[in-house]
């Protein structure tokens, strides 16, 4: 199992054209590759295009360039629908808000990709947690210099790849996301995370350069709902090549 993970900076509003970051946790595995039929290919592609997806038309433009594309292909899910866990609430008002408020989010990207809440984090697609990322030690730019841990986070998604024993011999490669959402923040603005990470754990694996998009790489005051140009995004993603989802040859 490889992780990887994708942060925005916690919402301090002086802070936000810095940016937020885009690394690798751990390094790729080398995966030998499947039969190399693009995803795109509708006669030939055994991975179904999401109806939601294939209906919508829009020429306001996306920014898909902007993405980074790891080296398994385009992080798409491939049976629908997808699995959200959710994590319930505990006894306090805030954690029942907060609950609502991620549950809100989920709603909303419903029209795009067909969701379903389901009450086991094990085999749930997509996992969305009450709890502000783990810490990580910054990267240091030689061993002599001393460890120092990053700044700590309000949200935070991962993925991790996995190989399922398929219906034949072959072992077929598929990813869990794990998101992680700070109990801080006020509703308004933790419904407004979930909706960002929600979108990197449905494939947009970047950052918009616009404010108005869901996907900006900031939070902002006012943050946008799901634009045009995310779902655009996300459309594009889903005719990229990817190994998600394929048997693998050999079965390793
Ligand atoms: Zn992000």
């Amino acid at each position: 199992m490889t992780s990887y993970f994708c942060d925005r900076l916690r919402p301090t509003f002086e802070h936000r054209r810095r940016g937020c970051r885009l690394k690798p946790w751990g390094k790729e595995p080398r995966f030998p590759v499947p039969p190399s039929r693009p995803n795109n290919c509708r006669s030939c592609n055994p991975i179904p295009f999401p109806p939601s997806l294939a209906q919508w038309r829009n020429d306001g433009g996306d920014y898909w360039d902007q993405l980074v594309t790891p080296e398994v292909g385009a992080l798409v899910w491939s049976e629908f629908p997808i699995q959200v866990y959710v994590e319930p609430p505990g006894k306090q008002p805030s954690e029942t808000a907060w609950t609502q408020a991620v549950l809100a989010a989920v709603q909303e990207w419903q029209p795009y990709l067909p969701l379903v809440v389901v009450d086991q984090s094990e085999s749930a697609d997509i996992a969305i947690w009450r709890r502000s990322p783990p810490l990580r030690l910054a990267p240091r730019p030689s061993p002599s210099v001393a460890p120092v841990i990053e700044r700590v986070r309000s949200a935070e998604t991962r993925y991790a790849l996995y190989l399922q024993q398929g219906s034949g011999s072959a072992s077929v490669l598929i990813h869990r996301c794990v998101i992680y959402l700070s109990p801080k923040q006020t509703a308004f603005y933790v419904r407004a995370a979930a909706r960002h990470e929600l979108g990197h754990a449905l494939g947009i694996w970047g950052h918009s350069p616009q404010e108005t998009d869901t996907m900006y790489f900031a939070q902002v005051r006012n943050p946008p709902t799901i634009s045009q140009r995310d779902v655009n995004t996300l459309k594009r993603v889903y005719e990229q090549p990817t190994r998600l989802g394929w048997p693998l040859r050999n079965g390793n």
